[in-house]
């Protein structure tokens, strides 16, 4: 079975065609740059050879038109079993993916006040795909989802309550594939009992967020209402003074929408280096004495840890930290630093199981005995075309 799996985002379409059951990628690709004169799409295949076309000017729909037709010359778009969708915001509408229908498209529109940057371009891909392939089953799945088991006390803001009936103010949390799945599968690598289980998934890319997962459901995240709450990423603050914002609109002469603007893209670890947002770069200027580098590795690892160690509240116990993503997965000193600060809650790194990221110890980073850390490599994509291979099937 395939499943062509899209990811429409404002300025970019990614695009794998996935066999979930087998487990395998035929083809993968990105369009980039949509919009502009420097369109382009990359195509990688399963052999690993890569192959780039220029769009010009291409938009979504002119990608998208690319992209079928590829999959034509490639064999792949006959075969398809189905069309799964990436949408960042399902509001409170969502706690499942979803067989899309009218119905499910409204939905995902009257989320578009809560995902402004995403959802738009989320839907047309939807509604594009709608047209390239009449009658082929299509379903979105949400990154709120898996977050909507968090309870009352988690995701309401203590702000005027007024504010959660009339505009939908609450935490959603974002990155739910990712933590679903990386949850699961440690719980499956470690042998642990869904409904008798405490894990908190740390899951560090660009992007990056926490989650506290008990008995296999999300209690709890870091991400709020958008995804710049919580920790610090590449270009995002995470938690901040929310007066900061006031303060900085009257020094700086710039309206809120601005400044906001700023703690998304100018902050965390590009705003505090002013080097790179990209880990893997920090740690080389890190390695070459740049002391603002090191700044921004340890207030990334020191709020990190803090975030984590709030995590075991919900959760009572911890059966294990799971890291994931480019940083989760990649970074040995990230890991080492983290794991030093949370001594308190009973981790002991292995610094030669960590530096080989676990790989001969079922992922393990933490010594037999003390509490356990893993690594655990995430596949957003993959999750994506399981929901869809379930729902197209039944
Ligand atoms: P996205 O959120 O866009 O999917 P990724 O999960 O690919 O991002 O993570 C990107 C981050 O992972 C970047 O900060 C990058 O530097 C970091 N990363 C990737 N490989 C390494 C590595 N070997 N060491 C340190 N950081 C790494």
């Amino acid at each position: 079975m395939q499943i062509l799996v899209i990811n429409c985002g404002s300025s970019s379409l990614k695009f794998a065609v996935i066999d979930p059951v087998a487990r395998t990628e035929a083809v993968n690709g990105l369009a980039q740059r949509l919009g502009s004169p420097e369109a382009s799409i990359t195509w990688k295949d399963a052999s690993g050879k890569k192959q780039e076309t220029a769009i010009a000017g291409g938009d979504h729909a002119k990608a998208m038109r690319a992209v079928y037709g590829g999959l034509k010359e490639r064999g792949l778009a006959a075969g398809l079993a189905g069309i799964g969708h990436r949408v960042v915001h399902g509001g409170q509408l969502f706690s499942a993916s979803m067989l899309i229908d009218e119905q499910v498209e409204k939905g995902i529109e009257s989320c578009f006040a809560l995902g402004p940057l995403h959802n738009p371009p989320n839907l047309l891909g939807i509604r594009i795909c709608k047209e390239l392939f009449p009658g082929m089953r299509q379903v979105a799945v949400f990154d709120t989802a898996f977050h909507q088991s968090m309870p009352r006390q988690a995701y309401l803001y203590p702000v005027p309550y007024a504010w959660y009936e009339q505009h939908a103010v609450r935490k959603y949390g974002f990155h739910g594939t990712s933590h679903r799945f990386v949850s699961a599968r440690t719980i499956e690598m470690l042998g642990l009992k869904t409904e008798d289980s405490a894990v908190i998934v740390a899951h560090l890319g660009n992007g990056c967020s926490a989650t506290a997962v008990k008995n296999g459901k999300s209690v709890d995240t870091t991400m709020g209402l958008t995804p710049l709450e919580g920790l610090v990423m590449g270009t995002r603050s995470g938690d901040i003074d929310p007066a900061l914002i006031a303060f900085m609109c009257e020094r700086l002469g710039k309206d809120a929408a601005k400044v906001t603007d700023l703690l998304n893209k100018q902050s965390g670890l590009i705003g505090l280096s002013g080097v790179s947002n990209d880990m893997r770069a920090l740690l080389a200027e890190v390695d070459k004495g740049n002391d603002r580098a090191k700044l921004a590795v340890e207030v990334f690892c020191y709020r990190l840890a803090k975030s984590l160690a709030a995590l075991a509240v919900p959760l009572g116990r911890i059966d294990a930290l799971a890291f994931t993503g480019g940083i989760g997965e990649n970074s040995v000193p990230v890991r080492a630093k983290v794991i030093e600060h949370l001594k308190i809650l009973g981790f002991a790194l292995d610094p030669a199981r960590n530096a080989v990221s676990g790989r001969e110890s079922k992922g393990r980073i933490t010594t037999d005995g003390s509490t356990c850390a893993l690594v655990v490599p995430t596949n957003e994509e993959l999750v994506i075309a399981l929901d869809t291979a379930g729902l197209v099937t039944g």
